[in-house]
């Protein structure tokens, strides 16, 4: 028997997908950066089916890519090139919600269901499940916990670290490891979940989750704001999160990228004239109708105007439009895609350092690609910025052309960025995009440490070869 007649017996033939067309979509990641060619692509339905794909592997020196959404920007879900004979594991057939539980807030659910079917979930259970981003519609539970996601709430909620409380997860040698408990507190020695939270699938795969759920909210209220620095939106942020009511966004946005958003966004509209260097999104909620969310919101940029923090603001007047301001912010990464090549980082600076980080960043750009366009956009309220370098207007090369011209800014910018007490990759993990960053940043005991935990669970090293570990 061949290592695939062996995978189809375990899922069926029907989800053992071997011919090239089937496999093409699962051989690129979502920005077309990486490529890698899988053997087959096995689509498991339960549990039970994943660890025995997982045995099966193992038997015959198979090497497992996990693959959930395909979303990921870091080259993670990919099968790396050159690398051992792989198979993609999908855990898209995994999407059952096993339960929910209003009275302890919680939800349990398989690793491939889709991140916007448990929100739908919580909602029609009148709960709120708090990770949101503009991938929401196709990423799954078990790639937004692989790469411990973050999103424009991670300021009031955390990431998806922080909203988890149990998981189940098939290990490298086929066991389950079954915590998928729904307990707040369980000190019975090391929590072993947070290592396969943000594993990128290196650890093991995650089958399913057992995720905290919040009260629905009530009332939500969102500015769109123009700001004449970073500085200003710094202290604007702190007015803002002063005024008494839950902030649960704080999105700062250079008006280089509301103009690629006005240029290629479709059905977009920029609520205001772009003639500020730069732009907030704030958004205040409250789990309750009574809280006068509109006054503390006027009230706080009043005062901002006031003290020259910002210079002019619009309030969204319906649910439509706080909706379309949010869609400039979610269709984003599609709108920087097509104005051309461009270079991206993904670093994170205590929240007090993101102007000078900025403003430092922009000012080495300039000087080294005075011809490269600056673009900056994040969650400023949790000090993740998305600096990228976007070749100029006309640039008549592709990516790997521009790539080949400022290869140096992605370790500039994040050299910067830990220089400021940061972090050179906040949110998107590391996968394969980052792992030359990993040797360079990393903490060498922390790498050890993460090489001998790596050996200790995949000692054949099966699970995602070449990713995150240098
Ligand atoms: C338009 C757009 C906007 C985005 N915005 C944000 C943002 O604001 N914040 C943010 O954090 N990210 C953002 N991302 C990145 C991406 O959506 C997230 O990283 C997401 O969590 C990936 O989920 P996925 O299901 O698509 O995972 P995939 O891309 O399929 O996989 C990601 C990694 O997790 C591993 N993996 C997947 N499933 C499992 C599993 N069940 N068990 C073990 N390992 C697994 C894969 O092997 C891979 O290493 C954005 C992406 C896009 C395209």
């Amino acid at each position: 028997m061949t290592a695939i007649d062996d995978l189809g017996h375990i899922t069926g033939l029907a989800y053992c997908l071997t011919t090239p067309e089937d496999l093409a979509p699962y051989a690129v990641d979502w920005r077309g950066a990486y490529r890698g060619q899988p053997i087959a692509v096995l689509r498991p339905g339960t549990t039970g089916e994943v660890a025995e794909a997982v045995k099966c592997c193992a038997a015959h020196g198979l090497a497992i890519v996990p693959a959930g959404g395909r979303t990921g920007l870091s080259g993670g879900a990919v099968v790396q090139q050159n690398g051992p004979p792989s198979i993609i594991l999908s855990l898209e057939r995994l999407n059952r919600i096993r339960g929910i539980d209003v009275r302890d807030f919680s939800i349990v659910a398989e690793a491939g269901c889709v991140v916007q079917t448990i929100q739908q979930a919580a909602a029609d259970a009148n709960r709120y499940f708090p990770i949101q981003w503009g991938a929401q519609g196709t990423a799954q539970i078990g790639g937004m916990l692989s790469t411990n996601a973050g999103g424009i709430r991670t300021l009031r909620y955390g990431n998806a670290r922080d909203l988890v409380l149990g998981l189940e997860v098939v290990l490298p040698d086929g066991r389950v490891l079954d915590d998928l408990r729904r307990i707040r507190k369980d000190n019975s020695g090391y929590a072993l979940r947070h290592l396969f939270i943000g594993g990128e699938g290196t650890l093991g795969i995650i089958t399913a989750a057992a995720l905290r759920l919040q009260p629905a909210l009530k009332r939500l209220e969102t500015a769109f704001v123009a700001v004449p620095s970073p500085d200003a939106a710094l202290a604007l942020f702190s007015r803002v999160m002063g005024c008494g009511a839950d902030v649960v966004a704080f999105e700062l946005c250079a008006r280089f990228c509301l103009e690629m958003a006005g240029r290629h966004g479709v059905g977009l509209r920029i609520p205001m004239a772009l003639d500020s260097p730069w732009y907030v999104m704030v958004e205040l909620a409250a789990a309750h109708e009574s809280v006068p969310l509109r006054d503390m919101l006027e009230g706080a940029l009043a005062d901002a105007m006031e003290k020259g923090e910002a210079t002019d603001a619009v309030l969204a007047e319906s649910e439509a439009q706080r909706l379309s301001f949010w869609k400039i912010r979610e269709d984003y990464p599609e709108c920087s895609r097509k104005e051309g090549p461009s270079l991206g980082t993904d670093t994170a600076v205590p929240v007090s350092s993101v102007p000078e980080f900025i403003n430092t960043a922009e000012r080495e750009l300039k000087a080294r690609w005075p011809d490269g366009r600056m673009a900056a956009i994040g969650h400023a309220g949790d000090g993740n910025i998305h600096l990228s370098l976007h070749a100029p207007a006309g640039f008549k090369g592709d990516r790997p052309a521009w790539i080949a011209l400022c290869r140096e800014m992605e370790p500039l910018v994040n050299a910067i960025a830990v220089s400021l007490g940061g972090s050179f990759s906040a949110e998107h993990g590391i996968g394969q995009s980052k792992r030359h960053a990993m040797a360079t940043h990393k903490n060498p005991v922390a790498l050890d440490v993460m090489q001998t935990l790596k050996h200790a669970l995949d000692p054949q090293n099966r699970m995602n070869p070449g990713k995150v570990l240098p």
